[in-house]
């Protein structure tokens, strides 16, 4: 039994641990025994709760390692089954050594701690916890009003991941196995198949294990990787042709059902000291293939390693930043990102992999062993053709992406020399793009805003209030140019300021003065070219020139908070200060401000780029007979010049852009950061 505290003033009763095992699954065991084996279990305290009284099997380890690897001397009791050979495609039996293929029965590693909670006389609750805390003194978990402290909490409880927008892939890999007797032998039951894609892939990436334990019994899994787990009875018809076609006649003895999250999505865990995270919730799961046993194998001997040598253990506790970083991580993410955005490519890339690639290779790659040579000709071998597009696809989301591009094209347009016809096509086709693409369509998709449901239609109350909206604006032109150029400043400084600032993570009154900064700085650089379109709308004068040392304070800020985003946008807004106004204003409104609102209305409506395009569609046309209207209306009464028309642009935009203003609050309404 353990001991109670007195000495410890608190008004709960108290009892006090060694350690204490949240959660007795496979990382649990592993580390149990590993103490157990150094024989660092001898008078100490030990809790182990779990909701679960683990007495039946309910998975199926399986790892490959060296016949003399640590792992494999370790676990040799409870390794029901190896393999040293693998099946595969056309019957192609391949040798694994040095390799082995093991399998243990969960049940068989179970009843493990089972004899070691025997043994020792530990205390065991059945009981889910839902939080485990912690104070000066030690983490604790209350259970029931009674307070359970420990030196360390082992905190093994299944994980929740926050997969955010984009970035983050979150799939499972799922398999239905069933565990058959077959009437005739089977032909090769010393080697198991590893991957078998000859079934149907669903519009998924699925693929057959078969595991011979005998002459007579085979598991047979059925396995998809996608981001639907799946469903017993599509499971059903795959397994019955598949056993029918390859073995013949059988009964079925067992079946097994299971799901792995496949994901590169930070851990919503709070590294509390003294709380040590194991297994599925330290990270152990590769992201890719759904393997751990082996890393939660080792992962118990670092452990055991530090706590012989009175090493504190919080080093054990992976941040979600350490996980994805090196090399590794990249091909987990290139692969998750491959199999859930383009499933139908799986089977091709998997099947390349095992026929072009010795499988002991295959296997050192899995285990993150091998060097970048052998990583070159593993990935020569595969369609690469898919790769490079998801690298430039993840590349692009990545928030360093587009203000290099900015800052490429900047130093492209400025090296073909201001005012040049080269930099005058290049512009304006640039412009012309990105103004169809995505500067007039992020605006033209306020009607699904309101509701933040892309299936809702879109109402006659709410084209009348756009309208009028935008009428007020344009009225204020005719009406006072000045008070609507003024109006127009500060609601264009609000709404450049939001979209960025929330990126940047600055504060309401930061983002509003940088929105306002920006605006200064791109018409202040390029004083002389905005009077001449501001003496076209108006009697105004911007009479304070811009001085470029005022982006120095931005830099330092972003240094400081070491963005290299905004890093990169300092620097190219500087470059844009060389310019034409033209093209430094389209630079920043289109490739930074329109495409991070694009990117915040793609997450607020949870829609595909393409669709949001197509949503657009309707208003975004409806602006551009508008605008042509609004020209032939200009030119059929002036003698039309270049800023002629930019002042015209300009007033067309202020007053469609003030009701996008107002819906886009819907997309940004609290102070959080946008991911
Ligand atoms: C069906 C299946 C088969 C797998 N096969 C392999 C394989 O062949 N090879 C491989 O490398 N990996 C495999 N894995 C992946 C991985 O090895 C396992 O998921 C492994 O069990 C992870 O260990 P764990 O300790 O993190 O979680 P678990 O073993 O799931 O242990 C977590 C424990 O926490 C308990 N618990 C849950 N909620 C609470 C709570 N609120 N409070 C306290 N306790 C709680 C559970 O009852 C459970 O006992 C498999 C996974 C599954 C699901």
């Amino acid at each position: 039994m353990p001991k109670k505290l007195s000495k410890l003033s608190t008004e709960f009763p108290l009892q006090e641990y060694d350690y204490i095992f949240c959660g007795v699954g496979a990382s649990a065991s592993l580390v149990l025994l590993q103490l157990h084996n150094h024989n660092l279990l001898v008078n100490k305290h030990i809790l182990l709760i779990d909701p679960d009284n683990k007495r039946k099997k309910d998975k199926t380890f399986c790892f490959w390692a060296e016949e003399e690897e640590a792992i494999s001397i370790d676990l040799r009791n409870i390794i029901s089954h190896k393999w040293q050979n693998v099946w595969l495609a056309e019957g192609k039996i391949e040798s694994l050594k040095p390799l082995e293929y093991n399998h243990i029965a969960s049940i068989d590693l179970y009843n493990e701690v089972h004899n070691l909670i025997e043994q020792y006389g530990w205390e065991k609750i059945t009981d889910s916890i839902d939080q485990i805390k912690t104070d000066k003194i030690c983490p604790f978990i209350e259970i029931n009003g009674i307070i359970f402290r420990a030196k360390y909490i082992f905190d093994s409880r299944p994980p929740d991941y926050r997969p955010s927008f984009i970035k983050d892939i979150h799939i499972f890999q799922s398999f239905v196995g069933w565990l058959i007797k077959t009437e005739t032998p089977i032909s090769n039951p010393d080697a198991f198949r590893f991957m078998d894609f000859q079934i149907d892939q669903q519009n998924s990436t699925q693929f057959i294990y078969v595991l011979p334990f005998s002459e007579n019994t085979a598991l047979v899994e059925v396995t998809r990787f996608g981001e639907h787990i799946i469903e017993e009875d599509t499971c059903k018809k795959i397994l019955e042709e598949y056993i029918e076609t390859i073995f013949g006649k059988y009964a079925i003895l067992d079946v097994e059902t299971g799901c792995i999250p496949m994901s590169n999505a930070a851990i919503d865990k709070s590294n509390l000291p003294g709380v040590i995270s194991l297994g599925a919730r330290n990270y152990q799961i590769k992201p890719s293939t759904g393997y751990a046993f082996k890393n939660m194998y080792y992962q118990s001997r670092k452990i055991v390693e530090a706590i012989k040598n009175n090493q504190a253990l919080d080093f054990v506790n992976k941040s979600d930043l350490e996980i994805k970083k090196g090399r590794f991580a990249f091909y987990d993410n290139l692969l998750l990102d491959i199999l859930k955005n383009n499933p139908k490519k799986g089977k091709p890339i998997f099947e390349a992999l095992l026929a072009k690639t010795k499988i002991k290779l295959v296997l050192t790659f899995l285990d993150e062993k091998t060097n970048l040579k052998h990583d070159i000709f593993i990935f020569s071998q595969l369609p690469w053709a898919i790769f490079i597009k998801t690298i430039l696809k993840r590349w692009f989301q990545k928030n360093w992406f587009r203000p290099l591009m900015l800052l490429l094209i900047a130093i492209i347009l400025l090296l073909l020399g201001n005012h040049t016809m080269p930099q005058k096509y290049v512009s304006n086709g640039l412009i012309l793009g990105g103004m169809i693409s995505v500067g007039i369509p992020h605006g033209a998709v306020d009607h699904l805003l309101e509701s933040g449901r892309w299936d809702r239609r879109v109402t006659p109350l709410f084209i009348v209030k756009y309208l009028f909206l935008a009428a007020c604006v344009l009225l204020l032109w005719f009406a006072n140019s000045s008070i609507a150029l003024s109006f127009f400043l500060i609601y264009s400084s609000w709404h450049f300021g939001q979209a960025d600032g929330k990126r940047w993570g600055f504060s309401r009154g930061l983002s509003m003065f940088w929105g306002s900064f920006i605006l200064f700085f791109i018409l202040g650089t390029h004083i002389q070219e905005t009077n001449q379109i501001l003496q076209i709308i108006d009697t105004y004068k911007l009479s304070i020139e811009c001085p470029l040392w005022l982006l120095v304070p931005w830099f330092g800020v972003a240094l400081f908070k070491k963005n290299v985003s905004f890093i990169l946008t300092i620097i190219w807004l500087l470059l844009s200060a060389y310019l034409p106004l033209i093209i430094s204003f389209s630079l920043y409104f289109i490739g930074q401000h329109s495409i991070t609102g694009w990117y915040d209305i793609k997450k607020y409506l949870n829609m595909s780029n393409r669709l949001i395009w197509l949503h657009s569609l309707p208003f975004h046309s409806a602006a551009w007979i508008f605008l042509s209207l609004f020209l032939l209306n200009y030119t059929s009464t002036s003698a039309i010049q270049e800023y002629d028309l930019w002042a015209v642009f300009f007033i067309f935009i202020s007053s469609i852009s003030f009701p996008h203003v107002i819906y886009m609050n819907y997309v940004y309404p609290t102070k959080k950061k946008m991911k």
